[in-house]
């Protein structure tokens, strides 16, 4: 595998392409805290920390900035925070006190936050504050370009608004001196030689209105705030960005962007790359204001982070369900990957020549191979086995690996480091219990369908056999009662496992022990009402 073939050193060529003998290059990636960082915000600093990862093994010097707005208004109080946030709707975020009472303000907490994901990930960033480089001048020069191009700035963003939003823009929000507010006022007119605008406190932003108040005051300084879709070419051009990943949401806006900075800035567009939206399990976008939903804490807290950054290794330009029940399988996906690695590390870990396994590991792969097992069955394992003291579950998961032939699949959790199987016992265990045994996939069964699934019962209980035996007695079943295939393994994982899939039962039966096999599909037809 060549690394150039692989996806951050495809960016890494284009991007020193267009550097023009640079050796340094300014990565970008764009965080709102006006809520916690979800998976949108971890997955572009990590896949921007793989670009500048490839720039670096190429001979570049690449920084990755990551930039706060922390002057955008609140919108909406995001969910389960606290209520009172809603008297200071419209205040930029910057302003208002941190609900959980630990940070100067609200944003300073949702940066604490990123703080932790990013470093926690071994990844790499520098944080820049709209409030602070505002304040410091590193946006005035963008800000008098805007000032001296209203015009033009108008006929190339209007087309782009709604009518009554398109009627009231201008490409510069005054501070209300009185009452705040940043997405309230509209300027009236402009003062080039004093540097100032006039302004009237007069709109509407979400359930918040303006103040009424009339006013005169600089646009210099962080005295007001471009709008969002001028800051961010304004931002390109203040700091000099070369580069910027972006989510599909936002291919206008960044076009838009691009024609901006060439005809208001002067300069030459920067290079960006699209990735596909994370979707939730109903596949709709993954939003801030739901909080918590899929966030990559929660993925840690069941799988690994190898697994994590795999989901966001692969494939970035198709749209991704983040479905938590399709975690166990990134984390055996994840597992084939370092295994295929550390059989044949003596070809990589020289920059021009990485395996993918050590670009999810941020070119930081564990020394020693750290071995794996089958999460996928052992979280099965688990649910099925309705057992949760640690030290048993240990004993299946090793059993498990002795079905497995470690060649094949490279699990093989006998050669494995001892913590990593403590912590992946662990994190079973919480997936069992958090996730799986919240599906339901019950099924009805016809008399005949019973009929089968008892005989199955009887012989489960009628002899020891070997996973082969088990398997070839689930398809001579349906044949004999004329089920097909599918619909007999359908109902089996339905009654052994609650769900519609599984492993083979081949495999997993004689693990799971049949006795207990046929006592858990017992306890589900009692449960499903379906015993008499
Ligand atoms: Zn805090
Ligand atoms: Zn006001």
């Amino acid at each position: 595998m060549c690394a150039q073939m692989l996806w951050p050193y495809r960016e890494a060529r284009r991007i020193i392409s267009q550097l023009r003998g640079r050796k340094d290059a300014i990565l970008e990636t764009g965080f709102g805290p006006s809520g916690p960082p979800h998976i949108g915000t971890y997955g572009e600093i990590i896949r921007t920390n793989f670009v500048a990862l490839a720039l670096k093994d190429l001979g570049y010097r690449p920084r990755i900035i990551s930039f706060l707005d922390d002057l955008d208004g609140l919108r909406k109080v995001p969910e389960g925070f606290p209520t009172w946030l809603s008297d200071y709707l419209g205040r930029p975020v910057c302003e208002i006190p941190d609900p959980f009472e630990c940070c100067e303000s609200f944003s300073k907490h949702m940066h604490k936050l990123l703080v932790k994901m990013v470093d926690d990930a071994g990844a790499r960033c520098e944080y820049r504050f709209s409030s602070e480089e505002y304040a410091s001048g590193t946006f005035n020069d963008a800000i008098e370009a805007v000032m001296h191009n209203v015009e033009l700035l108008k006929r190339l963003v209007v087309p782009m608004l709604s009518p009554e939003v398109g009627a009231r823009w201008f490409p510069f929000f005054a501070k209300c001196e009185n009452c705040g507010k940043l997405y309230t006022t509209r300027v009236t007119s402009v003062d080039i030689d004093s540097e100032t605008v006039d302004y009237v406190c007069d709109g509407e932003f979400g359930a918040v209105r303006g103040c009424g108040h009339h006013g005169t005051t600089s646009y210099l300084n962080g005295a007001g705030k471009l709008p969002w879709r001028v800051d961010w070419p304004a931002r390109w051009f203040a700091l000099h960005v070369d580069y910027e990943i972006h989510g599909k949401d936002l291919i206008e806006s960044a076009s838009l962007g691009k024609r901006i900075v060439s005809s208001v800035f002067m300069r030459p567009p920067i290079l960006t790359m699209t990735y596909e939206l994370f979707l939730d399990a109903d596949g709709r976008k993954i939003s801030k204001s739901k909080g918590f939903a899929i966030d990559p804490t929660l993925w840690l807290k069941y799988g690994t982070r190898d697994s994590l950054h795999l989901m966001l290794y692969k494939k970035p330009k198709q749209a991704k369900r983040l479905d938590i029940s399709r975690m166990p399988s990134y984390v055996n996906e994840a597992f084939g990957v370092a295994a295929d690695y550390y059989r044949r590390r003596d070809e990589f870990g020289q920059p021009g020549k990485r395996h993918p396994y050590e670009i999810l590991t941020l070119l930081a792969p564990p020394d020693s191979d750290p071995g794996r097992m089958d999460f996928a069955t052992l979280c099965n394992l688990v649910a099925a086995l309705g057992e949760r003291n640690p030290d048993v579950i240990k004993r299946y998961a090793l059993k498990l690996a002795e079905q497995v032939n470690s060649d094949d699949s490279g699990y093989d959790v006998r050669s494995a480091d001892s913590g990593l199987v403590d912590e992946l016992v662990r994190k079973a265990i919480m997936f069992a219990d958090d996730i799986i045994a919240t599906r339901s996939a019950e099924v009805e069964l016809s008399d005949n369908e019973l009929e089968a699934v008892r005989s199955f019962v009887s012989y489960l209980r009628s002899g020891e056999f070997t996973g082969e035996e088990i398997q070839t007695r689930v398809f001579t079943l349906a044949r004999e009662f004329s089920i097909s295939q599918p619909r007999m393994f359908q109902i089996l994982y339905a009654l052994i496992l609650n769900q519609r899939q599984g492993p083979r039962l081949g495999y997993f039966i004689p693990i799971l022990g049949q006795n207990k096999t046929a006592d858990r599909i017992e306890a589900s037809l009692a449960k499903f009402g379906l015993r008499d």
